[in-house]
């Protein structure tokens, strides 16, 4: 009989273990900065091939949708599970987005973590677009516009800000509340090191911004809410909120007229700002710009986009991440999840006693 030497049982993470892990263990400063490095890791990783990571399957609802975003790295394996239902805040007071997740020893199959993720996944989207801004914005970049100011958003400056020295900010949603929710926490985030700017159009964010963010839950088949003729040579956008089909937040002719840097390019075609384009005009992932197997920014007038859609291996690596910090801090409960039967290959003799 071969034993599981290795057995612990099923480490569950509620949510508030998270917070926990991140405020009394750590800061969040410190958590972004080695979520920052495990996701660069990731990155090359992946360009390597070293992580495998299919196409997520979506299914769709009359108020929303449910992902299955999964990833290996031949050692782990992780599938999240991820909705967007945009109505959530105003009708259910849930969040839009809610993750839980799952991570697996990819020697014996056995769930080493149920997770849930909702604020981990805010948190590694604000990181993957940190980590797109180093590779593609110009580097003396002091301005961003932020449009779309609900749950992503903060996560975007606060990661962005780490490698941007950012001095104002200008940010625009159709919900002035949340816009001003967000300015009083970047406020407290930031103090005087960042000027926040509530703006009252999308134009003015972006004549203002030398890296802009669309992070908006807006209708699909609405029109885009950047246009071309308001973004001024030089400027990174990171597009994170057009993430299923016909839901898109970047007008067609503004990325005719810019570098395309996607994050997983099998999504990107038919969920992302690239739905709009064709696959020629996608220069490259991200990974293999972190790999440095492809060029970024080519000169400092070009516009770049990064076209997040969102993309499993970031899981996998903020999964693996806050295993080990739980492990180590004695976070969370180890249970039982999946019983180890005394007879492996008889449940009923283990079980039932029959
Ligand atoms: P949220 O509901 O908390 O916030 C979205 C905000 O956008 C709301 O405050 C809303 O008022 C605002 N908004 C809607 N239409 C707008 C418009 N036309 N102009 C300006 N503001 C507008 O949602 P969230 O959790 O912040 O997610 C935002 C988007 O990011 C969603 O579409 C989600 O699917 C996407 N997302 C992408 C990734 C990724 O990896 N790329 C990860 C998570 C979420």
């Amino acid at each position: 009989m071969t034993v599981f030497q290795n057995h612990k049982g099923t480490l569950i993470l509620q949510e508030s273990d998270i917070i926990n892990l991140i405020n009394c263990k750590t800061t969040l400063d410190s958590f972004l900065r080695q979520l920052f490095s495990v996701m660069e890791d990731g990155f090359r990783d992946f360009a390597k091939k070293q992580i495998a990571n299919p196409p997520r399957h979506e299914f769709y609802f009359d108020k929303g949708s449910v992902e299955a975003m999964s990833a290996s790295d031949n050692k782990y394996f992780s599938c999240k599970i991820v909705n967007t239902h945009k109505d959530n805040p105003v009708f259910y007071g849930l969040p839009t987005i809610i993750a839980n997740g799952i991570l697996v020893d990819g020697e014996t199959g056995y769930p080493l973590m149920v997770t849930g993720s909702t604020v981990l996944t805010a948190l590694r989207t604000g990181v993957a677009s940190a980590i797109a801004t180093k590779y593609l914005s110009n580097k003396n970049d002091k301005s961003i516009g932020i449009i779309g100011n609900g749950a992503q958003s903060l996560p975007q400056l606060h990661a962005i800000s780490m490698v941007r020295n950012i001095e104002n900010a200008y940010i625009y949603d159709t919900d002035e509340q949340a816009s001003r929710s967000f300015k009083k926490s970047a406020e407290n985030l930031f103090g005087r090191d960042l000027d926040i700017h509530i703006i009252k159009s999308p134009q003015d964010v972006c004549t203002h911004s030398d890296i802009i963010v669309t992070a908006t839950c807006k209708d699909k088949y609405a029109t885009p809410i950047v246009k071309n003729k308001w973004v001024s040579e030089g400027t990174h956008i990171n597009a994170i909120g057009g993430d299923a089909p016909n839901k898109v937040e970047l007008e067609k002719s503004l990325i005719d007229r810019s570098k395309v840097i996607v994050d997983f390019i099998d999504q990107a075609v038919y969920e992302g700002e690239s739905q709009q384009i064709l696959q020629s005009q996608i220069h490259s992932d991200l990974a293999k710009i972190v790999a440095g197997l492809s060029k970024g920014r080519d000169n400092e007038k070009q516009i770049t986009i990064f076209d997040s859609v969102g993309f499993a291996m970031e899981d996998l690596q903020v999964y693996k991440l806050v295993y080990e910090m739980a492990i180590k801090e004695n976070i969370g409960n180890m249970v039982n999840i999946s019983s180890i039967p005394k007879y492996s290959k008889n449940i009923y003799k283990s079980y039932f006693d029959i």
